[in-house]
Formats: C-alpha cells, sequence, structure tokens
C-alpha cells in the first residue's frame, strides 16, 4: 500500500496550516482571543471544550465561514502560506473543498435536496479533478461501504429527503473524503451518530491520514475520541486556549482544573 504519511514523516514537516494570534469577533464582541497553533501534514489535532467556547468559530474562520457579522480581527490563518482572511472570495472557493475539506456537525444539511446524491458526488469530485462518472461512483460506493452506509447503490440513486438523517450525516461526510483535501476540519461529525457507526467514521479518518497524509483538526465532546486519535490537543475556554500540547502530555498531566473537569465530565467509550 502507498503510504505517504510514512513517508512523509521522514521528512521536514512544513506545516500546512497556522493560526497566530488569531482574535475573532461578531460585531465587535471578540469571542477568539489570541488563538495560535500549527497543523502538519498527517497530524490530527482534537479540539475540546465547553459548548459556546469558540471551536465553531475557530473552524469557520479557516473557511471563510463567519458570515456577515464575523471576522478575523487579529492575527493570521496561513494555508499553505496564503493568509486565509486576506483572501478574495474567489481564490478562498479553490481553497474550500479541495484544500481544506469540511464536514460539519449536520453535514446532511449541506446536501442540495434537489438533486441525488449520485449528482452531487460526481459533481463536486469533477470541480476539483478529473474523474470519470464510473470512478466517482466506484469511489464513493467503496467509501460508504466503509462507513456503513448499506445499500450504496440505492444510496447513489436517492434524493436526500429519501435517506435518514444519520445517512445523510454520513454522505456528507463521504462528500468532504472523497476530494481527499491535505486538511480536513471536522467539526462534531459524529456526534447525532451511534457509537458502532462512529467508529467507523472514526476508522476512516484514520484511513485517511495513513494513505494521503490528511491533517485533521477534530472538534469533539468526546475526550475518549480524542485520546484514541490525536497527537495533539487545544482545549478551548471562553475562547482562549487553557492547553495545547501532546495528546499524551494534555492528556495524562492536565494542567489546569478546566481540562481535569473535561476529562473526567467524558465517558471514556474509545480508550486506547
Ligand atoms: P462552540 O462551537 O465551542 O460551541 P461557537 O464557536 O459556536 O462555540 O460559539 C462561540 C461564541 O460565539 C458563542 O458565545 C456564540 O454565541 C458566539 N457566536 C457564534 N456564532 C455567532 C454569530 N453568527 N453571531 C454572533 N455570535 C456568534
Ligand atoms: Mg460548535
Amino acid at each position: 500500500q502507498n503510504n505517504m504519511w510514512e513517508e512523509q514523516k521522514g521528512e521536514r514537516m512544513e506545516e500546512l496550516l497556522s493560526y497566530s494570534h488569531v482574535d475573532i469577533a461578531f460585531r465587535g464582541n471578540t469571542v477568539v482571543h489570541d488563538v495560535s497553533f500549527e497543523l502538519h501534514p498527517g497530524e490530527i489535532l482534537g479540539i475540546v471544550g465547553e459548548s459556546g467556547s469558540g471551536k465553531s468559530t475557530l473552524l469557520k474562520a479557516a473557511m471563510g465561514l463567519l458570515g456577515r457579522d464575523g471576522m478575523v480581527t487579529r492575527g493570521d490563518i496561513f494555508f499553505r502560506g496564503q493568509d486565509i482572511p486576506d483572501l478574495p472570495e474567489k481564490q478562498l472557493r479553490t481553497i474550500c473543498g479541495a484544500g481544506i475539506g469540511m464536514i460539519f456537525q449536520d453535514a446532511g444539511a449541506s446536501l442540495s435536496p434537489i438533486r441525488t446524491i449520485g449528482a452531487q458526488i460526481r459533481e463536486s469530485m469533477a470541480v476539483h479533478k478529473k474523474i470519470t462518472k464510473a470512478e466517482a461512483k466506484r469511489q464513493a460506493l467503496q467509501l460508504f461501504e466503509k462507513i456503513d452506509l448499506e445499500d450504496g447503490e440505492r444510496i447513489w440513486r436517492s434524493y436526500p429527503f429519501e435517506l435518514s438523517g444519520g445517512m445523510k450525516q454520513r454522505v456528507g461526510i463521504a462528500l468532504a473524503m472523497l476530494l481527499e483535501p491535505p486538511v480536513l476540519l471536522a467539526d462534531e461529525p459524529t456526534s447525532a451518530l451511534d457509537v458502532a457507526v462512529q467508529k467507523q467514521v472514526a476508522e476512516e479518518m484514520l484511513h485517511l491520514r495513513e494513505v494521503f497524509g490528511t491533517a485533521i483538526v477534530l472538534v469533539t465532546h468526546d475526550i475518549g475520541v480524542v485520546s484514541a486519535m490525536a497527537d495533539t490537543v487545544l482545549v478551548l475556554k471562553d475562547g482562549c486556549v487553557a492547553e495545547y500540547g501532546t495528546a499524551e502530555q494534555v492528556l495524562k498531566e492536565p494542567r489546569r482544573e478546566y481540562t481535569k473537569n473535561l476529562l473526567a465530565a467524558v465517558p471514556r467509550l474509545w480508550r486506547k
């Protein structure tokens, strides 16, 4: 198996994505304060923190998705040397999806209601690379199977309204993964799915990292997921970095009471 991750580990690893002293405000109200972190090829960064601590806001900023009220008011977000907040809309669109992929908490909701799943997947893959219809379908159905989406042929032909919420969520996850972006941002991607399926999605993320060297930022409530998957962990509290370090260090020797409480509050289904 072609294992890019292993190859890259041997090389000097340039950072793919870096946040440097980032502040983010909505209508002048700053909700993210002075956040810095770096993401290298093949690295999995877990971001944890209470609800409202700024996790989603942090990820959305990397895709220019803060909306009309939101703005990066200080600092830089670099993706491969390009400063995201400074990019014109058009350039940003070429990065989104192919360069930086995003899986939302309600990934299924971003599907178009009026086109079949197959048409949507085929089209978004074709935007980013030259691929035949048959090959797009083959890759999609193969991934469907891995994340427990049975009867891929039927799903391929379906409209979103014909699928359950959990199935749509998994189609949304598959859509982001099929573009094979070097950076994947996942915002509580599986919290609505049952535990068995959560594990399959997690395994598929690890597989992407293994084969393509995908770097992943994973926002999750589940410390167990972080402990099973993350290389580095960033703990957010009220929009500020409470801790940032290797998973080993943060999970085993948390320095802050806040982190200790987070660790204690979550069921550990995923222990290594
Ligand atoms: P988390 O994902 O950690 O639960 P969020 O990033 O969603 O937290 O929210 C962080 C803070 O930013 C919250 O106080 C939230 O109310 C605020 N916020 C998020 N989105 C908006 C918005 N579009 N307009 C105004 N405030 C927002
Ligand atoms: Mg959130």
